[in-house]
């Protein structure tokens, strides 16, 4: 079965130069991107992107890490998307996570991790709504 997940470059990553890189990998792993652009969220909108967070002790550094700079921000096609994308990105903390993956490769911290990638496909779907239309999504 084909399906989606969604993906955003944060902007640790977009600072770095990393985006050329980490979209080559996601390309070279066989996902097709259906929908793509760089914007930049204001507190407002990462607050609410982030709200299942908002009672953990790092939702203020995640929503002002999250809209200090562009990001650039996805929807991904391929079967088994979700679970493929995990593990494409490897383990929220870079220190944990395995030879090979984004986050090993380009993140620097546990709240700085290069990227996001949903963690269901309802989620996928919720996360890509919010950022595209019906129009952009391809
Ligand atoms: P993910 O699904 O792997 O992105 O991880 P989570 O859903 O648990 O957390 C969402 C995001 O919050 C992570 O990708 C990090 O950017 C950030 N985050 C998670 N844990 C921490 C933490 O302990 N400290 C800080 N500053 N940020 C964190």
């Amino acid at each position: 079965m084909t399906n989606r997940t969604f993906t955003m470059i944060k902007p640790d990553a977009t600072e770095k130069g990393y985006t050329g890189g980490i979209l080559k990998m996601i390309n070279d792993a066989g996902f097709r991107i259906v929908a793509m652009k760089m914007t930049q969220l204001s507190t407002e909108k990462a607050g609410q992107f982030y709200e299942v967070h908002k009672e953990r002790p790092f939702y203020g550094e995640l929503v002002s890490f999250m809209s200090r700079g562009p990001i650039t921000a996805a929807i991904l096609e391929k079967e088994n998307a979700v679970e493929d994308f995990r593990k494409l990105i490897g383990a929220t903390n870079p220190a944990q996570a395995e030879a090979g993956t984004i986050r090993k490769l380009y993140a620097a911290s546990i709240g700085e991790n290069a990227v996001h990638g949903s963690d269901s496909d309802e989620n996928a779907a919720i996360e890509g709504d919010f950022f595209f239309s019906r129009l952009e999504q391809f």
